[in-house]
């Protein structure tokens, strides 16, 4: 028998949570504390003191003896500086280990090599991060011991948003306030806010540690540039839910139990489609959280791994010729008093704020689908969006028979006066029940799907912190909310009003509405006859950042200034271009030091053998012609590689950022292929055992 896991007592032990806040603090402060965290506003110093003091107590207790600022810069990690509760020992060389609120609340990391995008110059160094109380403290153990860790924002000196929360909170207070306008048309007083809601589903791939340390490219890239396919790859569908080895069950349970001690509700796993590819989803929470929590995810992954001889791969395409990984976004709002307004109940036509919820998400969808598309991308992100396995990379909304119907309905006649029911599911067993059926089927293929009560979206890379995707959607959705409130709190008749400014947006905007094949040729087709931007890479996408509508839009409700975006933008392209150059020098490195070596010496071999057959009075012609051809392969790696080479020397030429980033997408991504192929085609033909590195046999099914 395995030992009894008691997941309630475990469960948030490492978190300063708001229960023990409120064991530890005196009533007064865990109040103002409360307040603050459910409707904002500051914390005094006096009260800041009170939580330090019994923040730091806590982690003592627990074995801290640091402290850290975490914060989410625009590496899309987390970054972390690590001070020590140590404080000057008195006359007698006591030492007492001491945390002030003004520490608590606000800290002063050196900003200077963190990325910026032009917002800070080195020498402007300074950079302040402060303490997000929304999200709990909690405590990291690592080889240096245990750490508290505060999530906090990160800013400029002058107040430039530096970070991935501080953009990610604005945009959760926008449509808060927005949606609360159109929850009040609707009579309901008693609702607060409107909090956003993420559940993030989390896809990875293990692979054997010692068979990664032989692979340069998994270190430095995160995924394999070379690699012929296994001659099994993931088309008998047998990984797909399929049982789970002991080697990758035990990491699971190791897994849950450190993120359910870290407050994460690791709730589902599974195999996923690729073979030595995985899943893990939490429950969802406040966006906020998730988007702490789902970092957290991510290095649990990678430290956990370790510790089962493993490494875990979070890049988007690890392995070509097998899918890649994501990350499934699930997103919804509710009410404080509990109304979540993507729920459209039995009947949807009859359900009016609903309808109108949806009509401003098709409509704020459908005017910044380039801003979504561009929320989701990522370097890695490039090798899934469009290639058949993921989502096309044209954005297009899933509502489902019974939403689509309705929708219908509105347009045609003006008048929704019916929803298709799901009925029964006949099982035709009279031992098994007879299953309630959805009204709705699902659609894997949509990058925007409607699941019922929340909204899927499909296109986010499995490395990229979620934080974009989710301030993207609050913002479009806060201004579309906006506009409609806008109309409607003016309307003399308000019945009327919304019934046809439903109509309105439905009509002007069902464009953006797709039920059929997302990875079809046709639907590229049709979308480019709606009119449907389809941009094809991350570079590209970057620029939809700066356009006068993006601008507008994110000014308005306060969420990025112009600089802002414009220093993302840049960021993005000097992203691009370093990550592509590292994948390219580690294709020079592997080309020239591992594979073109092995092969000549294979070849050498091969031509003693040709000698030695042919001196014994033997025919030679399967050997000359094994010989000629790898040699022919072998000269056009050479040349690939020498060719791959020069490009990087004329990008090295460049200086404007975003014509690099160009450069590397158009130009070095071509030579990369072009060397990529003569050595795939040389794997297929030379020895096993003279190959340098593990194959893509080796790497995903021996994990
Ligand atoms: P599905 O099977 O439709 O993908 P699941 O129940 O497996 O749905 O949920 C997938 C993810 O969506 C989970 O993280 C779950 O917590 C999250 N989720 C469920 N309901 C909501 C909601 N109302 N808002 C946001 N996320 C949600
Ligand atoms: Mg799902």
């Amino acid at each position: 028998m395995s030992e009894v896991l008691n997941v309630e007592e475990i469960f948030g032990s490492k978190v300063f949570t708001l229960g023990k806040m409120r064991e530890r603090l005196p009533k007064s402060v865990y109040k103002e504390v409360k307040k603050i965290i459910d409707h904002g506003g500051e914390l005094s110093l006096a009260t800041a003191d009170v939580v330090a003091k019994a923040m730091k107590d806590w982690a003592i207790e627990n074995g801290a003896t640091h402290y850290t600022h975490w914060f989410q810069p625009l590496t899309g990690i987390t970054a972390e500086k690590h001070d020590a509760f140590v404080t000057h020992p008195d006359e007698y060389g006591k030492m007492i280990m001491e945390f002030s609120g003004k520490e608590l609340i606000k800290g002063e990391p050196d900003a200077s090599s963190f990325p910026s995008g032009g917002l800070r110059a080195t020498f402007e160094a300074r950079g302040y991060t402060a303490w997000d109380i929304t999200s709990p403290a909690f405590l990291k153990e690592d080889a240096t011991g245990v750490i508290l860790c505060i999530p906090t924002a990160f800013c400029s000196y002058k107040g430039e948003a530096l970070d991935k929360k501080t953009p990610l909170l604005r945009s959760m207070e926008a449509v808060s306030t927005q949606a609360l306008r159109i929850v009040r048309l609707f009579g309901n007083t008693e609702a607060t806010k409107v909090v956003a809601s993420v559940g993030p589903e989390q896809e990875y791939f293990l692979v054997d540690r010692d068979k990664y340390l032989k692979r340069e490219d998994l270190i430095f890239a995160g995924r394999t540039l070379f690699g012929a396919p296994a001659p099994k790859g993931q088309e008998l569908e047998d990984h797909y839910f399929g049982t789970i080895r002991e080697r990758i069950g035990s990491f699971m349970k190791d897994l849950n139990i450190e993120l359910w001690k870290l407050g994460v509700t690791a709730k589902t796993q599974h195999n996923e489609v690729a073979p030595a590819q995985h899943e893990l989803a939490p429950i969802y929470e406040t966006a906020n959280i998730a988007v702490d929590h789902n970092q957290l995810v991510m290095e649990t992954m990678k430290k956990v791994a370790g510790r089962h001889g493993m490494t875990c791969l979070l890049h988007e395409k690890p392995f070509a010729g097998v899918n890649g990984s994501g990350k499934h976004n699930n997103w919804s709002l509710g009410t404080d008093n509990g109304v979540n307004l993507l729920d459209p109940g039995d009947t949807p036509n009859e359900n009016i704020q609903f309808l109108l919820v949806l009509a401003c998400i098709l409509k704020a969808v459908d005017t910044h689908a380039d801003l979504l598309r561009q929320s989701a991308s990522d370097v890695g992100n490039d090798h899934r969006l469009g290639a058949n396995e993921a989502p096309p990379a044209i954005i297009s909304v899933f509502l489902g028979e019974q939403l689509e119907d309705v929708v219908k309905q509105l347009v045609e006649t003006g008048d929704a006066t019916h929803s298709i029911q799901g009925g029964k599911l006949l099982t035709g067993v009279s031992t098994l029940p007879d299953l309630d059926k959805d009204a709705t089927d699902r659609n894997r293929t949509s990058p925007f799907a409607f699941t019922g009560n929340k909204f899927e979206f499909r296109m986010v890379g499995s490395a990229d912190s979620i934080a974009s995707p989710n301030t993207t959607l609050n913002a479009i959705v806060a201004e579309a909310f906006c506009e409609a409130a806008d109309i409607l709190e003016k309307a003399d008749n308000f019945d009327i009003a919304v019934h046809d400014l439903i109509k309105k947006y439905l009509t002007e905007h069902q464009r953006i509405i797709f039920n059929g094949n997302g990875y079809s040729e046709e639907w590229v087709e049709e979308a480019a006859r709606r009119g449907l931007p389809n941009i094809k890479s991350m570079v590209e996408a970057s620029e939809t950042l700066t356009t006068e509508k993006s601008i507008k839009l994110f000014e308005k409700f306060g969420i990025f200034t112009k600089a802002e975006l414009e220093s993302r933008e840049e960021v993005l392209y000097e992203t691009y271009s370093k990550t592509i150059n590292i994948e390219a020098l580690t294709m020079v490195d592997m080309a020239k030091k591992q594979y073109i070596p092995a092969v000549m010496e294979y070849t050498k071999t091969l031509a003693d053998t040709v000698l030695a057959v042919k001196s014994a009075g033997a025919d030679a012609t399967v050997q000359t012609t094994v010989l000629k051809s790898i040699s022919e392969k072998l000269a056009e790696a050479q040349a690939a590689e020498t060719a791959l080479e020069d490009k990087l020397a004329e990008a090295a030429g460049i200086e404007d950022p975003k014509k690099l980033a160009f450069f590397y997408k158009d130009v070095v991504h071509t030579a990369m292929d072009d060397l990529r192929a003569p050595v795939d085609a040389l794997e297929m033909m030379v020895d096993k055992k003279v190959w340098p590195v593990p194959t893509y046999g080796d790497l995903i099914f021996e994990v």
